[in-house]
C-alpha cells in the first residue's frame, strides 16, 4: 500500500459568518504544528472567497455542480469554485441526497466536474439507521460507490469519505470494529473500480468526530482521516482532532 497523509477536513454546514473566520485563524495556526496532517476547511459559498484570501490552508466548497454553466438558479459551477479559491469540494453528502434527492450518477457528474477543474472530491457515501439495522449497510455503500466513483478517477484527486447517515450530528459513532470493516470494504470496492489506484485513495471517517473519539477512529486501519461536522465550527474543538490525526 502506498502511504496516504491523514486529511482532516471541517464541514461548516450553513453555519459561519465573517467573523468566524477568526477561528479559521485559529485552526490555520495549529495546523501548520503539524505538518504531517492535511487540514481543509469547507465554509459557506459565501465565505469560500474571504477565507481562501486570508490563509493558506487549503478551503473547500459543500457542494458543486456539474454543468459549466447555463441556467441552474441558484448554482455554483466548478470553475467558479476555483476562481473563488476553492482547492476542493464535498459531493454527494448525505443531506444533500436527502434535501436535494441528488442521485449516485448526479453525484459522480459532480465529482467528474470538480476533478476536471483541478479540485480535490470529498464524496461521501453511508447508509441510513434502517438501512443498518437491516444488515445492509456494506451493501448500501457499495451501490453508492459503483453509481458515483468516477471510472478512471486519480487518487489525488478523490477521497472518499465514510459517513453513516445515523452517526451525523447525533453523538453516536459506530463501533470501531464497523468503522474498521466497511473501511476494509471500501478499499476492496475501490479496487475493484479503480484498480491500483485505489491504494492510495483517502478514505475518511465522518459522523459525531469529537476530540474525545479522535485518537481511536484514526487509529483504525483505512481510516486515513476525518470529515468533521459540528466539531469543525470552532478550533478549540478542531485543534484536537487534528492533533489526534
Ligand atoms: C458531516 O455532516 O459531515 C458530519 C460529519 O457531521 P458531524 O461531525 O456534526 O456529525
Amino acid at each position: 500500500t502506498q502511504a496516504r497523509r491523514k486529511l482532516v477536513a471541517g464541514n461548516w454546514k450553513m453555519n459561519g459568518d465573517m467573523a468566524a473566520l477568526a477561528e479559521l485563524d485559529a485552526i490555520a495556526a495549529a495546523a501548520a504544528l503539524h505538518p504531517h496532517v492535511d487540514v481543509a476547511i469547507c465554509p459557506p459559498f459565501t465565505l469560500i472567497a474571504p477565507a481562501a484570501a486570508r490563509t493558506a490552508l487549503p478551503i473547500g466548497a459543500q457542494d458543486c455542480h456539474a454543468r459549466a454553466s447555463g441556467a441552474h438558479t441558484g448554482c455554483v459551477s466548478a470553475a467558479m469554485l476555483v476562481e473563488a479559491g476553492a482547492r476542493l469540494a464535498i459531493v454527494g453528502h448525505s443531506e444533500r441526497r436527502a434535501d436535494q434527492h441528488e442521485s449516485d450518477a448526479e453525484v459522480r457528474a459532480k465529482a467528474e466536474a470538480v476533478m476536471a477543474a483541478g479540485m480535490i472530491a470529498i464524496l461521501c457515501v453511508g447508509e441510513t439507521e434502517a438501512e443498518r439495522d437491516a444488515g445492509r449497510a456494506e451493501d448500501v455503500v457499495a451501490a453508492q460507490l459503483a453509481g458515483s466513483v468516477p471510472p478512471g478517477a486519480k487518487a489525488d484527486a478523490l477521497v472518499i469519505a465514510y459517513e453513516p447517515v445515523w452517526a451525523i450530528g447525533t453523538g453516536r459513532t459506530p463501533t470501531p470494529g464497523d468503522v474498521a470493516a466497511m473501511h476494509a470494504g471500501i478499499r476492496t470496492r475501490l479496487r475493484a473500480l479503480l484498480g491500483p489506484e485505489a491504494d492510495g485513495v483517502r478514505i475518511l471517517y465522518g459522523g459525531s468526530v469529537k476530540p474525545a473519539n479522535a485518537a481511536e477512529l484514526l487509529g483504525l486501519p483505512d481510516v486515513d482521516g476525518a470529515l468533521v461536522g459540528g466539531a469543525s465550527l470552532k478550533a478549540a474543538d478542531f485543534v484536537p482532532i487534528i492533533a489526534a490525526a
